[in-house]
């Protein structure tokens, strides 16, 4: 006799500005113990710079990046996580832990997310060595000084930042 079948959502919050390799890796990862991970975009992030792409540029860049994989679906929230879990019916939320100095903040969020909605579990993976020291922040500030990103962002996403310094001579590099 087989069980009913149930489909198992995870959460993987961020603000994803804009989608890395690491980011990927770590969905990626993810769909290996989900149905479906819905990748959720947060509007006010504990970033402290002003975002460069806008949050539908940034479904808009996850949805291209992962156009290949129905099992995943970007959607912007606001507000508590727990409550757009919730409303998700996910009681998972994964998480990617860089290096230790990740973890205090990561940690203090899982215990926190636990005590607003105890059903909820956080699920933290380990990316490929090669993406444990890339950011989101990182690789924006390389992009707005002329560098290559091509090793940390997919092509649509790179196409993306080139064109957003190419398009503010203040930033770009154009002579
Ligand atoms: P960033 O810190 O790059 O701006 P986000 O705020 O969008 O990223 O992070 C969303 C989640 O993805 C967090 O759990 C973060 O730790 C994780 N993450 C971001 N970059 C990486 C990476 N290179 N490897 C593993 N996890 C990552």
């Amino acid at each position: 006799m087989s069980a009913k079948p149930t489909s198992r959502v995870a959460i993987y919050p961020g603000s994803f500005d804009p989608i890395t390799y690491g980011h990927e890796d770590i969905i990626r990862r993810g769909l290996r113990f989900v149905d479906r991970i819905v990748v959720a975009v947060a509007q006010l992030s504990t970033q402290r710079k002003q975002p460069l792409f806008t949050i539908p540029e940034r479904l808009e860049l996850i949805a291209e990046v992962f156009a290949d994989e129905p099992r995943v679906e970007a959607r912007q929230f606001e507000g508590l996580l727990v409550d757009f879990a919730r409303e998700q019916n996910a009681k998972l939320i994964i998480r990617g832990l860089r290096a230790v100095s990740d973890f205090e903040y990561e940690f203090q969020m899982a215990l926190m997310n636990r005590q607003l909605w105890p059903e909820v579990e956080t699920l933290f993976l380990a990316p490929d060595v090669r993406w444990s020291f890339l950011s989101a922040s990182l690789v924006r500030e390389i992009a707005s000084l002329g560098g290559e990103v091509g090793d940390f962002v997919a092509p649509p996403v790179r196409a993306r930042l080139m064109s957003k310094f190419r398009r503010s001579p203040a930033r770009g590099r154009r002579p």
